[in-house]
């Protein structure tokens, strides 16, 4: 393809992309493919000589169309969202022609530079405390996905936590031996409710993992008190609990740990590492109304948030925050001379290799610039208060319908999650009937008798059977979990 033929090509491109999302609302969510549709479709093997981009946008509608589930529709519930939005692409188009593997400043000066400019900006943006800023010891990264981000800071916890206990030994074989036998005793510790991603981390890096608990009680969160008793069981068996992740927004209900108590925890074990998950919710605080949530974080240690989740910028793009970038880069640089350069070595620039696990890394930022410009700080607001405003109106519909639905938590930064109520009235329990709020509605179901379990387990088959319906019928996709015993 050459340079005429890439125009044409991609005017119809970008044809079929935008008649694609006008009429996006009109498609089920969900394909109704089978496992396997797509291999009988296409050749076995690729094509010997080059065809014409017609033929292949042609089988493009024909037999990948039929096979998406469509992540960008109105009718689309699932999971969190993922959004995309033009400016996010024209990012992308210009990220793809520029084409930079730019692990070091020198590799593109400008990929580096957008990159710390922009992130100072989104910290700015989010209200977050200055020690996250690039003109002191911090600065933000962009990274691929949350989980990346997470591994990330584990290993980087680990790495700091050796340094500290190591730090009088002499390199050599006795000081690889007790580094070792020091990394079996590591802890990396998340809440029950934390993503899966802190205790896949702690698998990658070759740490325990445990759970802190985040009981009904406390509306799934982390408590200050939980977590350190969670720090002394671990001391208590002769292990060094040395990661916590934090969560703004968990996963399953949006719940949000007790960040200031837990920034008490963090003064008196400043050996543990304490990184704030706000994967989803994150985008919400360039919100004056939510920046409250942000003032403990000069406490901790690293925050995250996905721009791609829910702030307009096409996937792949999670925010990095680090309070210390020396944390990250007396962990991830090594310098063989094939990446030296005099910039580097004389101390004058970022080399983002240094803070992430790759090498090679995309020009992200483009895309985040693009969509700051295009919408500002007051568009972006707009659209998050938007969906806040409808994950209210939600709420508002299932309370007019309490003889269908039971609400189990929210509706928090626009998530609500609720039960359906089975056809057989529920027994209350005296003090449970007197609780008020939606959030304690689940409460009612405090298990504490035979007839209580029981009828829990009634709703969890009640509400998975119509969850089940809904999915299956493709029009709108949603999500189940079980959270403290309860199908939500
Ligand atoms: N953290 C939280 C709170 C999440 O909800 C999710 C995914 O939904 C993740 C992390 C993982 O996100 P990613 O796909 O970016 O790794």
């Amino acid at each position: 393809m050459d340079s005429s033929q890439f125009r044409d090509a991609a005017h119809t491109a970008i044809e079929d992309i935008v008649k694609y999302y006008d009429t996006i609302q009109d498609r089920p969510v969900l394909p109704s493919v089978s496992p396997g549709y797509l291999k009988p479709l296409l050749p076995s093997s690729p094509p010997q000589e080059g065809e014409s981009w017609p033929a292949i946008q042609a089988d493009l509608e024909k037999h990948i169309m039929p096979g998406l589930t469509h992540w960008q529709s109105p009718k689309y519930m699932a999971f969190f969202p993922c959004n995309s939005s033009f400016p996010g692409m024209l990012g992308e188009m210009y990220s793809s022609a520029f084409n930079a593997a730019a692990f070091n400043w020198i590799c593109s000066p400008a990929v580096t530079e957008l990159e710390t400019i922009v992130m100072d900006w989104v910290a700015k943006l989010l209200g977050l405390p200055d020690v996250y800023l690039s003109d002191g010891e911090g600065g933000g990264i962009i990274q691929g996905t949350a989980s990346e981000v997470i591994v990330t800071a584990v290993v980087a916890a680990r790495e700091r936590i050796l340094r500290r206990r190591l730090k009088d030994m002499e390199e050599g074989e006795e000081k690889w031996d007790k580094m070792a036998e020091m990394r079996g005793k590591l802890v990396a510790m998340g809440s029950e409710h934390a993503h899966s991603s802190t205790h896949k981390a702690a698998i990658i890096a070759g740490t325990r993992f445990r759970n802190v608990p985040a009981p009904r009680d406390t509306g799934f969160r982390v408590t200050g008190q939980a977590l350190r008793t969670a720090i002394k069981e671990c001391r208590d068996k002769g292990l060094e609990p040395f990661f916590f992740t934090a969560t703004i927004g968990s996963t399953a209900t949006c719940a949000v740990d007790d960040l200031e108590a837990i920034a008490e925890v963090a003064k008196e074990n400043p050996d543990v590492w304490i990184h704030v998950d706000a994967a989803y919710a994150g985008s919400a605080l360039i919100c004056p109304e939510y920046q409250h949530l942000c003032s403990s974080l000069a406490s901790f240690d690293s925050f995250n948030f996905n721009l791609h989740k829910w702030l307009l910028v096409n996937f792949d793009c999670s925010a990095f925050f680090i309070k210390k970038r020396r944390d990250l880069i007396d962990t991830f640089s090594i310098t063989p001379s094939y990446l030296r350069n005099e910039f580097s070595d004389r101390g004058l620039v970022t080399d983002y290799r240094d803070w992430q696990i790759p090498l090679g890394r995309r020009f992200r930022s483009l895309k985040v610039w693009f969509v700051l410009r295009t919408y500002g700080v007051e568009g972006l607001r707009r659209f998050i208060r938007n969906h806040i405003t409808l994950g209210e109106y939600f709420h508002g519909l299932l309370l007019t319908r309490k003889d269908l639905f039971t609400v189990i938590t929210g509706p928090a930064f626009a998530l609500t999650t609720f039960t359906i109520n089975p056809a057989r009235p529920r027994r209350i329990s005296s003090s449970a009937a007197n609780r008020p709020d939606p959030m304690h509605e689940a409460y009612t179901n405090d298990f504490t008798t035979d007839a209580e379990a029981q009828y829990q387990v009634e709703v969890n088959r009640v509400t998975k059977e119509v969850y089940e319906k809904v999915n299956s019928q493709g029009e709108f996709w949603i999500t189940a979990t079980m959270v403290g015993g309860v199908y939500l």
